[in-house]
């Protein structure tokens, strides 16, 4: 049999690559639901949205930022949440396999915990799991245009989801109501919407058409009576489903990224 003894330690670490994400920029962790067409399917969200699935995300995300201090924004929508850490953070020393592992198992556990506050009729039916990845982005700037494009994205799907299961629930096939949509503009969908279901697009509710964002209110607000054993908590985790593509939501919120 080998002799473990000689096993040099420094050899058998050699083989493991350095992966520290850029310092000074802010990292984005993008989660993603595995799989989450099925899993929807299987636990029979509501089409196009499922409010409660989305608040159970809410809920999960809003664990994260209690839990990972360094994490000061997030915004979700679907099976998606994206996490912003402050560009000085040295969170596992800016190692991106441990950051992206620790917030997605953190992320997962709390989802499968909390699912019963929020489906108390529907039972689990398998373990979900969540990918993530790690993005640097260097400037403010850049940082605000990757949001902005998030959100972007959950305005177009929301849209054309909407669409698609009105159409759907209107008797057509999955084929012919994708069929019915291709090319489409967005004031083409708006008008079918109105003028065959009676929907005013920008009547729906601000979770469908915004997504959700989580940062913690200004500490200023928060801190008073909040003195756990002689240390502050950092102000309170809320979620608004507010407009992150206009530059003035950021502007009034300079305290939670810049
Ligand atoms: P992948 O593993 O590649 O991410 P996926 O099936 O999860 O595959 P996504 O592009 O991530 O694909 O899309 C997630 C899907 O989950 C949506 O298309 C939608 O069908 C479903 N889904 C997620 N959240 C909700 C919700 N709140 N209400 C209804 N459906 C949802
Ligand atoms: P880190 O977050 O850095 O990993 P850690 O507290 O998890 O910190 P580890 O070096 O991973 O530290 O060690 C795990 C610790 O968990 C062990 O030192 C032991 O105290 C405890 N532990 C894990 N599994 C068992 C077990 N089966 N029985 C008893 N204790 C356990
Ligand atoms: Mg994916
Ligand atoms: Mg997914
Ligand atoms: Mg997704
Ligand atoms: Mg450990």
């Amino acid at each position: 049999t080998k002799d473990i003894a000689k096993i040099e330690p420094d050899y058998v670490r050699s083989f493991q690559f350095e992966n520290k994400l850029l310092p000074l920029t802010w990292v984005v962790v993008r989660i993603d639901g595995c799989h989450f067409h099925r899993f929807s399917d299987v636990h029979e969200f509501e089409k196009p949205n499922d409010e409660q699935a989305l608040k159970l995300m809410n809920s999960c995300a809003v664990a994260v930022l209690k839990e990972f201090e360094d994490v000061h924004f997030a915004y979700g929508v679907s099976d998606e949440y994206s996490f912003v850490l402050q560009k000085e953070s040295e969170l596992y020393k800016r190692q991106s396999s441990k950051i992206i592992s620790a917030i997605a198992s953190f992320f997962t556990s709390t989802y499968v915990m909390k699912w019963g506050d929020f489906f108390p009729q529907k039972e689990l039916k398998y373990s979900p799991s969540f990918d993530g990845r790690a993005v640097c982005y260097p400037t403010y700037k850049i940082l605000l245009d990757y949001l902005a494009w998030r959100q972007v994205d959950c305005h177009i799907n929301n849209q054309y989801n909407t669409c698609f299961w009105m159409l759907v629930k209107s008797g057509k096939t999955k084929t012919q109501s994708q069929d019915y949509l291709k090319g489409t503009q967005t004031r083409e969908k708006n008008e079918l919407l109105s003028r065959q279901f009676g929907i005013e697009y920008n009547s729906l509710p601000l979770i469908f058409r915004m997504g959700s964002s989580v940062f913690r209110l200004k500490e200023a607000v928060a801190v008073e009576n909040r003195v756990v054993s002689g240390k502050k908590l950092k102000g309170e985790v809320v979620v608004d489903h507010c407009n992150i593509i206009e530059h003035s939501f950021w502007e009034e919120h300079p305290h939670i990224l810049s």
